[in-house]
């Protein structure tokens, strides 16, 4: 038996959504970040500039 035409089922949820590394939040794809989503790690800007400035006190405290 082989089975032709049938729907395969492929993971897309995982592609538009992303968790916010700032607040640790999901949040989904937007129109503006259509060509820039796969460098957005930040639901918006806030936790972006408060992102940056955790994860440079992180490297900075690195022992
Ligand atoms: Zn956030």
């Amino acid at each position: 038996m082989k089975r032709r035409g049938t729907a395969r089922k492929e993971p897309v949820i995982n592609l538009r959504q992303k968790v916010c590394i700032a607040c640790d939040r999901p949040f989904s794809w937007r129109k503006k970040w259509k060509r820039c989503w796969a460098e957005v790690k930040f639901c918006s800007k806030r936790c972006q500039s408060v992102g940056r400035r955790q994860f440079r006190q992180d490297n900075n405290n690195g022992k």
